[in-house]
């Protein structure tokens, strides 16, 4: 069956209809721990396996399984999401342009300034909730934008479809790091994208025990062939165990994003009204200048709420100190709901605002997020 709906893919992620070599029909996928298979002396695999780097089941599984959730062609999984970014930039040859947003993830950030940039990649990071800025930045070099949306951790909303008709037009092409949506709320590719790109280890993974990164192609081009081939040779290929866990999330993604958006709603309209926030950056709020696009692309909002503290930085640490219920750690997307001061997470090259918290919401109930937060601001 082909018809069935999103909810019903996702719950059925990783489970298992056809019987294994031994007979058994699993319920849920077995997982293939092997780094080599056994193949015909005269160079034939049987099973279409040879060596765990270049395909594993479990990790084609996923694979197959994360294509379909943002309907592309095919994927590639990684072993973070930083090294699924590497892969595409390194796809690119040195002397091509990228053009990012200002406030990109700080580690890609990093990527692009200190690894990427020496070895040959010109970069533009800009403002991408402009167009115009898209524009003045685009060169004769420019063979991709890479561009979150949502980003991390300013909130800010980038219209995918605008960019792609203004990228395809110049015959660039557009990827996005779709980490904080969610195929739940988001789906680049039906906008026009030609890539998506996620951090496994947030919401897919959804309990904060692995790391895991993937890239999904809208079409299966020379380029997909080009990235399948780096993640063969250069080999940050996501473990099997890692891959079975992303399955195992991805089966309660539906429910689990559904109350990450519900208790977000809740926290950001409290934050909103308090008089100790200078500003709250949720997309959810009409008052977001992306609201109407986030609208237009978005089911819903997503679960990260960022706010600004009246009292510049020192305010900020405090409230992050006097916190109980959240924890302070970075990343995003568990069960559990996580607070920091961003601007300390990211160092010395931080773009963030020194009163900016960022919240991951979790799955508690958000009248205690709410009476945390009310401790943590008096
Ligand atoms: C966490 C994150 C990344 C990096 O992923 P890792 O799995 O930590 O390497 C990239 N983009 C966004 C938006 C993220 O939140």
């Amino acid at each position: 069956m082909n018809d069935l709906h999103f909810d019903t893919i996702c719950a059925h992620t990783g489970t298992y209809n056809s019987a294994s070599t031994d007979g058994i029909f699993d319920v849920t996928t077995p997982l293939h721990f092997a780094s080599t298979f056994k193949y015909n002396p005269t160079g034939e695999l049987p099973t279409g396996f040879n060596y765990s780097r270049h395909d594993n089941p479990t990790r084609s599984l996923l694979e197959e399984h994360l294509a379909q959730l943002e309907g592309g062609a095919a994927a590639a999984a990684f072993s973070s999401g930083s090294a699924a970014a590497y892969a595409m930039f390194t796809s690119l040859n040195p002397g091509d342009h990228v053009i990012t947003n200002e406030d990109v993830y700080i580690g890609v950030r990093h990527m692009l300034t200190d690894i990427l940039t020496p070895w040959g990649l010109k970069v533009t990071f800009t403002d991408l909730t402009n167009i115009e800025n898209v524009k003045n930045a685009i060169t004769p070099s420019t063979k991709l934008i890479w561009t979150e949306t949502p980003t991390n951790p300013q909130m800010r909303i980038v219209d995918i479809a605008t960019i792609v008709s203004l990228a395809h037009s110049h015959n660039i092409k557009v990827a996005v790091d779709n980490t904080f949506a969610t195929p739940v709320l988001q789906q680049p590719l039906r906008l026009g994208a030609d890539w998506v790109m996620h951090s496994t280890t947030k919401f897919l993974g959804g309990h904060s025990d692995l790391i895991g990164g993937a890239l999904i192609a809208a079409t299966k081009d020379q380029w997909w062939e080009k990235i399948k081939h780096i993640q063969h040779i250069a080999g940050a290929v996501q473990s099997p165990f890692d891959c079975w866990l992303i399955m195992r999330g991805i089966r309660s993604l539906v429910p689990r994003v559904e109350r990450h958006v519900k208790n977000a709603h809740a926290v950001a309209e409290f934050l909103h009204n308090h008089r100790k926030v200078e500003k709250t950056l949720y997309p959810g709020l009409s008052t977001h200048p992306g609201f109407e696009i986030a609208k237009k692309q978005m089911k819903d909002f997503g679960a990260i709420v960022s706010f600004q503290v009246k009292g510049g930085k020192q305010a900020a640490v405090d409230v992050v100190k006097r916190a109980r219920v959240f924890t302070c750690a970075t990343s995003l997307g568990g069960t559990e709901s996580l607070i920091e001061h961003r601007q300390s997470a990211e160092g010395p090259n931080s773009q963030t605002p020194d009163n900016l918290i960022r919240l991951s919401i979790g799955l508690e109930h958000a009248d205690d997020l709410i009476k945390d937060l009310t401790q943590a601001l008096s």
